[in-house]
């Protein structure tokens, strides 16, 4: 006889993870008549994973065919089932229309619209122009700005709409999913709140989007190769999807498949673990002249200059993620440093964090890679700058100077992560299937958790797969009609943690203060009070906030102390928490207003 689970709280459907996927499939679940629970590993303010991290733009193509042909050539020498293609084919070609259907937004076209040039828009946009069908490709967006949250925003407001059909939770990790071991029907799930276990009755089912593994250290070493990653996007993403899947028998798909993101091919400054690493998309001092880079033997290993896709380089004609090594440090000599300091450094750490050397030898030493190899490395690239030829890695020859004087610098690099595509594979009703490709009875997944990219990876992507999966996963669970009859509590039903982020708090005022707020950040509202006299601002402070809490926090206390010293909003804005920056600027003006 099989144990009785003590089910403390009931729902039609529990949705694990409340980002892109997730607030789509519950939302979609909801329409379709379902309670649901949307259970979140993150604390208020927090939720929405790489959804609200990511710059917004949704994959779109205009002519299906085309479209098909670019999506195979994309995929090609791997393989998908057609009929997969097929589903996410038709949900790319419909973005526009599902934008104002569902979203109640206007589309926006990055190709027709978006405020750069044509040339660097197409490189952005059509990644793979050797590939047919490619100029159908373009992205949609909310409005007209990336970076943002714009999207999240709409999504996370959807959820808040249907506040009556939608419990959430936060600080609510689910880390089991509770299977019927005869019929392998999903009961539930096993979540753990404020230090509680918590089993979940789902009656119709569980809907996976728990995300990727960007920040699961062992899952990086196993199945991308790499011994460490620096995620760019959320600090939540742990895995924990990938383990509950692989709990009840579920097939895996795609583990191997990451994408990166910044200059030199998806790298940035060295950054401690636990952290986000901080995003610069280019700086062309740091891959033009007398600088390259280098890993622990001394050597270069690829092209610094080459442009790449979503940080994949070609590799024999494949476009792949380079691989990572060990000590990965930018080098690079006198005349590159005084370049450098010439233009402005958008990473506020980078002079703090040099390592300075009379030497090549000396450098090679202080930075523990092989002395030889450096020293022979600085000598091949001085003759390819000679001969105007790179025969290690055919660098574009205007890009190359000889090393000359000493002072030598390095500068620690890490390899960025942006998000993971393994996980469960499911099909077109978004149904996870088990290892003998079999449906798992009243499970589904959307999102990155299993993502349906097979090799070369194009933007805009994974938020379209969130769309088109998410609301199919939404929809398919609300319709099963074989539903799970247990008795269970409702203990902890009709909790909902999920509050109007829009909603401006009581904060009190004195008489030569005033409040201003923006919604230009990328957790909802922001708000400053400010403190005038005698037409000086005199203090500025947040008193209302969900930004990042890392790169976003330094915005937050660095941000009003430029605004006071300049006693105006005109300041610089911190590198990598533009978003937030500009909340600020912009809740201190209405402040001001006011
Ligand atoms: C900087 C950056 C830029 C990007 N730009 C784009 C872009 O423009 N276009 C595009 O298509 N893609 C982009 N991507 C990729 C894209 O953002 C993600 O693939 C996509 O948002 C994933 O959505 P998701 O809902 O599957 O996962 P997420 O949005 O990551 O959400 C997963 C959620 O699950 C929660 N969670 C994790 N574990 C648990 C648990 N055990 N229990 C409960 N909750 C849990 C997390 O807290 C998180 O909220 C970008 C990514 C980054 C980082």
């Amino acid at each position: 006889m099989t144990k009785q689970t003590n089910w403390k709280a009931s729902y039609d459907v529990v949705v694990l993870g409340f980002g892109g996927a997730g607030a789509t499939a519950a939302r979609f679940a909801a329409d379709n008549g379902a309670k649901v629970l949307l259970a979140d590993i993150a604390p208020y303010g927090h939720e929405g994973g790489n959804t609200r991290y990511s710059a917004q733009l949704i994959g779109t193509g205009y002519d299906r065919k085309a479209l098909k042909k670019y999506y195979e050539g994309l995929t090609r020498p791997m393989n998908l089932p057609e009929d997969m293609v097929n589903i996410y084919v038709d949900g790319m070609v419909n973005t526009p229309e599902y934008v104002k259907k569902y979203l109640d937004a206007e589309p926006v076209s990055f190709m027709k619209d978006f405020d750069m040039p044509y040339e660097a828009k197409a490189a952005a946009c059509q990644e793979y122009p050797n590939l047919d069908g490619h100029k159908t490709y373009d992205y949609t967006m909310v409005h007209n700005g990336w970076f943002d949250a714009a999207l999240w925003k709409i999504l996370r407001q959807k959820v808040l709409d249907r506040k009556d059909k939608i419990d959430v939770w936060y600080d609510a990790r689910a880390l089991h999913l509770v299977q019927n071991p005869e019929n392998k029907v999903i009961k539930g799930v096993q979540i753990i709140k404020d230090g509680q276990k918590i089993n979940v009755l789902a009656k119709k089912g569980v809907i996976l989007t728990t995300g990727g593994f960007e920040n699961n250290k062992e899952m990086v070493q196993n199945y991308l190769g790499a011994s460490k990653l620096t995620p760019l996007g959320t600090l939540y993403n742990k895995g924990d999807g990938i383990k509950m899947a692989e709990e009840v028998g579920a097939k895996m798909w795609h583990m191997w498949n990451y994408e990166a993101l910044g200059f030199l091919h998806g790298l940035s400054f060295d950054t401690p673990e636990g952290e986000r690493s901080q995003l610069f998309l280019e700086w062309p001092q740091l891959n033009h002249g007398s600088i390259f880079m280098i890993v622990a033997d001394g050597k270069r290993y690829f092209d610094e200059t080459e442009h790449d896709r979503h940080g994949h380089i070609s590799d024999h004609d494949i476009w792949r993620v380079p691989k990572p090594y060990e000590k990965p440090y930018i080098v690079f000599d006198k005349a590159q440093y005084e370049d450098i300091h010439k233009g402005k450094i958008p990473y506020d750490e980078f002079d703090e964090k040099l390592i300075e050397a009379d030497s090549i030898e000396e450098l090679a030493k202080k930075i523990n890679v092989d002395i030889d190899g450096l020293k022979e490395q600085v000598k091949i690239f001085n003759k390819a700058a000679e001969n105007g030829k790179d025969i290690q890695f055919n660098r574009d020859p205007k890009s190359l100077r000889a090393f000359s004087d000493g002072p030598f610098y390095a500068i620690k690099m890490a390899y960025n992560v942006l998000n993971t595509q393994g996980g469960p594979e499911k099909d077109v009703k978004a149904e996870i299937l088990d290892t003998n490709e079999q449906p798992i009875p009243h499970l589904y997944g959307a999102g990155e958790l299993g993502g349906i990219c097979a090799n070369q990876y194009q933007g805009g992507g994974n938020l379209a797969e969130c769309l088109i999966f998410g609301k199919i996963a939404g929809e398919q669970a609300a319709s099963v009609d074989d539903e799970v009859s247990e008795a269970a509590s409702d203990q902890y039903n009709d909790i909902n943690e999920l509050v109007d982020g829009n909603k401006i708090d009581d904060i009190k005022l004195a008489e030569n203060q005033t409040l201003g707020s923006s919604d230009a950040g990328i957790g909802g509202k922001l708000v400053v009070r400010v403190t005038h006299a005698n037409g000086k601002i005199q203090n500025v402070e947040i008193v209302q906030n969900h930004e990042s809490e890392d790169i976003g926090k330094k915005a937050l206390e660095e941000i009003p102390r430029r605004i006071v010293k300049a006693n105006s909003t005109d300041v610089d804005a911190i590198s990598g928490a533009s978003a937030t920056s500009r909340a600020i600027k912009e809740a201190v003006k209405n402040a001001l207003k006011n």
